[in-house]
């Protein structure tokens, strides 16, 4: 570390300046493109291990600029730092409901899965604007689910569970995404209507060498089923994890090795295919 000095603040001082007005660039684009509708979202199936049907897919957002695309690891923290999450949010659910019915349409019941950010979650009229959006689209609040990480459950306890049960009144599933990972806590399964575990990659990624990670999911899986969870192990890459999480009883798998996020027609396509393989 160089000392503390005029100079060091001179050499310093431009960079963090230069760090701001990218930041600040990219926000800008990220509101012109929010605002032509140049964000788009691709699903990823999930296996149920139990019935060998894709009965669900999750939505993720994609943003491809003209320099390439930015991860959403990236750009949803500048939304919600920009204020735009909301506006972005929105269009993330009306993207999805209208997927949801085109899949209806073509008779595959997938239910679809939105991610929320903590901050989304906290949106004093989120279950109205839920219940309006499934409406409006003609798509039944039981083909969606949220998914939501324990960042939303620290928050004011009261009003997030009674936010929870307003969405389970609606007919919503809850899912309780990157479990594992943080401050995951199983009283957590207890004090909220958890609907789905959503086993974080990093406890999948070293099946079955890694000998503490197969005990860790083994009781993950037994505590939730124990409980009537279902779960879901996220970023299963290899025909042996998939393999270990029927085993083991795990319910449904998503990652790489079933498939990799599709656009919208292309996960009819791939669940035409997946039908005729199954002999359907
Ligand atoms: P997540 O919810 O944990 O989503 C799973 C991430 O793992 C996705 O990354 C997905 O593409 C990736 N993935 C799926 N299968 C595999 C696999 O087999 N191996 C590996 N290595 N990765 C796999 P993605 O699409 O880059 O999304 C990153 C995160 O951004 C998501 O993590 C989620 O937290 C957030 N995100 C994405 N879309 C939205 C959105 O519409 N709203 C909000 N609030 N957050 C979103
Ligand atoms: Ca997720
Ligand atoms: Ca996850
Ligand atoms: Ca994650």
């Amino acid at each position: 570390v160089k000392k503390a000095g005029r100079r060091g603040i001179r050499f310093f001082g431009p960079e963090m300046n230069e760090n701001a007005r990218v930041r600040l660039g990219l926000l800008n684009n990220l509101r012109q493109a929010i605002q032509s509708d140049d964000l788009r979202l691709v699903f990823q199936p999930r296996l149920d291990l139990h019935t060998g049907r894709i009965d669900s897919a999750e939505a993720l957002l994609r943003w491809n600029t003209k320099d390439g695309p930015v991860s959403p690891e990236v750009f949803i923290p500048l939304a919600e730092e920009g204020g735009l999450i909301h506006a972005l949010g929105d269009g993330v659910l009306h993207k999805a409901l209208s997927a949801q019915r085109q899949w209806s349409a073509d008779s595959h019941d997938i239910t679809v899965a939105v991610n929320l950010s903590p901050r989304q979650f906290a949106v004093p009229d989120l279950v109205e604007r839920i219940e309006a959006a499934t409406h409006r689209l003609g798509v039944s609040p039981e083909r969606l689910e949220i998914e939501i990480t324990e960042g939303v459950m620290i928050q004011n306890v009261e009003s997030v569970r009674r936010t929870m049960y307003a969405l389970k009144e609606l007919g919503l599933t809850i899912a309780l995404d990157d479990f594992g990972t943080g401050y995951s806590s199983l009283a957590y399964l207890k004090h909220f209507p958890i609907d789905i575990l959503k086993i974080d990659r990093a406890f999948v990624c070293e099946i079955p060498e890694n000998t503490q990670d197969v005990a860790i999911l083994s009781a993950i899986i037994g505590v939730a089923r124990a409980l009537g969870i279902r779960t879901i192990a996220e970023g299963v890459e290899t025909q042996e994890q998939a393999d270990f999480m029927k085993q083991v009883g795990c319910d449904a798998i998503q990652g790489y090795w079933f498939a990799r996020p599709l656009d919208s027609q292309s996960l009819l396509d791939f669940i035409h295919r997946h039908d005729v393989r199954a002999g359907r």
